[in-house]
C-alpha cells in the first residue's frame, strides 16, 4: 500500500538546462530545482516532510520531537508543518554538533539570524545544547520525548533530517518526477549528502538505470555508507521490490567537506560564486555550494561529462545567518 501523503510542496520543481555553465564547462549542464520546493521557504526536506506528517497524523501524535544544527533547514521546514497541522514541535540543537573521531571543526559560526528567524515564526521550541558529539544529541532528543510522554503527549521522534525509510521514500518519487520530465537519461546526478535520505531515495529509484547518482558528502562522517545502505533497506521492504543494494552501490565523495559539518570552506564559496555569475542563482555554504564545488572538480578532471544534472536541495536561509 502507498504511504499516506499530505501535499506541502509546488511539483513537479522545475528542471531547466544551465545555458551559461554550460557554454563554459564544456559539458550539457542541468538542475533540478529543490530550492524551489516552496513550502517553508523551499528546500529538500518537504518532499520527505509530505510523508513523515502523514505518519504523524495517522498516528494521532500531539507533538513531534527533533534535532539538528540551530541552522537545520528540516527543523526550519518541520517546525512549519507542525504549525499547519497543530503539532507541538520540539528540537534539540546544537551551534555545531559534530563526530567526536572528527572533531569539533573551526571556522565561520552561525548563530544567529537565518533559519533562526523563521523557526520563531513558525513555533519551534529550540533547545539549544552545547556542541557536542551527535550521539549525545539524540540522548537529549529521548529525554525530551520521555519529558513530553510524562506529560501525556503522543510523541513522534524524528531523527536529524528526517532521514528515515519514509523520507527517503520522498526522493524516490522524486527520481519517478525526474523521469518524467526529461525522455534523455542524465549520465549523472549530483547532489549534497548528510543525513542519507535524499541520496538514498535517488540512489534506490535510479540502481540498475544508465544515471549513476553522485553524493558530495557535507559530512565527515565515515559510517554514511552504512546508513545509505540501512535506508535502501528500508525502502526494499516499503516498496516490496528486492533490490538488496550493497554499500559499494552509492557513490559518496567524502573529499569536499572542507574544515567540517556545518562550517563553510573556500571552494564552497567559489562554487557559490560561479553559479552567481554565470546563472543568477543562489546555492547555501553548508551543503549545495559545496557539492556545487565538487561538481565543478569532477567536470573539470573529466570523471563527469555529458549530460549531467544538479540537483539543488535549496538552504537560502543560512545564507543570511550571522556569527
Ligand atoms: C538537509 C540538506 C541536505 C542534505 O540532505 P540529506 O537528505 O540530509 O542528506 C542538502 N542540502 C540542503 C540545503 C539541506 O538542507
Amino acid at each position: 500500500m502507498a504511504p499516506s501523503r499530505v501535499p506541502l510542496c509546488a511539483l513537479p520543481t522545475p528542471l531547466h538546462r544551465l545555458q551559461r555553465a554550460s557554454d563554459d564547462l564544456g559539458v550539457d549542464l542541468w538542475i533540478k530545482r529543490d530550492d524551489l520546493t516552496g513550502f517553508a521557504g523551499g528546500g529538500n526536506k518537504g518532499r520527505k516532510l509530505e510523508f513523515l506528517i502523514a505518519q504523524a497524523l495517522d498516528e494521532k501524535s500531539d507533538a513531534i520531537v527533533s534535532s539538528g544544527s540551530t541552522q537545520s533547514n528540516f527543523l526550519r521546514q518541520l517546525a512549519c508543518a507542525c504549525q499547519m497541522f497543530g503539532f507541538r514541535c520540539v528540537a534539540a540543537a546544537m551551534e555545531l554538533p559534530f563526530d567526536s573521531a572528527a572533531g569539533r571543526p573551526e571556522g565561520r559560526s552561525f548563530a544567529h539570524g537565518g533559519n533562526r528567524v523563521l523557526d520563531e515564526m513558525f513555533g519551534l521550541e529550540m533547545r539549544v545544547f552545547p556542541d557536542d558529539d551527535w550521539e549525545v544529541l539524540d540522548q537529549h532528543v529521548r529525554s525530551i520525548a520521555d519529558e513530553l510522554r510524562g506529560q501525556g503527549l503522543g510523541v513522534t521522534v524524528l531523527p536529524t533530517g528526517g532521514s528515515t525509510a519514509l523520507g527517503a521514500y520522498g526522493f524516490f518519487k522524486a527520481g519517478h518526477e525526474l523521469e518524467s520530465q526529461s525522455r534523455d537519461p542524465f549520465e549523472a546526478i549530483v547532489l549534497p549528502t548528510s543525513s542519507c535520505s535524499t541520496h538514498a531515495g535517488l540512489g534506490y529509484y535510479f540502481h540498475g538505470k544508465p544515471t549513476r547518482v553522485v553524493g558530495i558528502s557535507c559530512d565527515p562522517e565515515p559510517e554514511l555508507p552504512v546508513e545509505l545502505w540501512r535506508l535502501a533497506g528500508g525502502l526494499d521492504s516499503m516498496t516490496g521490490q528486492d533490490r538488496m543494494m550493497v554499500r559499494e552501490d552509492f557513490d559518496l565523495r567524502l573529499g569536499y567537506v572542507g574544515a567540517g559539518y556545518g562550517v563553510p570552506g573556500v571552494a564552497g564559496d567559489a562554487a557559490i560564486e560561479y553559479l552567481i555569475k554565470t546563472e543568477g542563482i543562489l546555492l547555501d555554504p553548508i551543503y549545495s555550494g559545496k557539492a556545487f564545488a565538487g561538481l565543478l572538480d569532477l567536470v573539470r578532471n573529466g570523471e563527469l561529462s555529458g549530460r549531467v544534472l544538479f540537483w539543488h536541495t535549496g538552504g537560502l536561509p543560512t545564507l543570511f545567518a550571522t556569527g
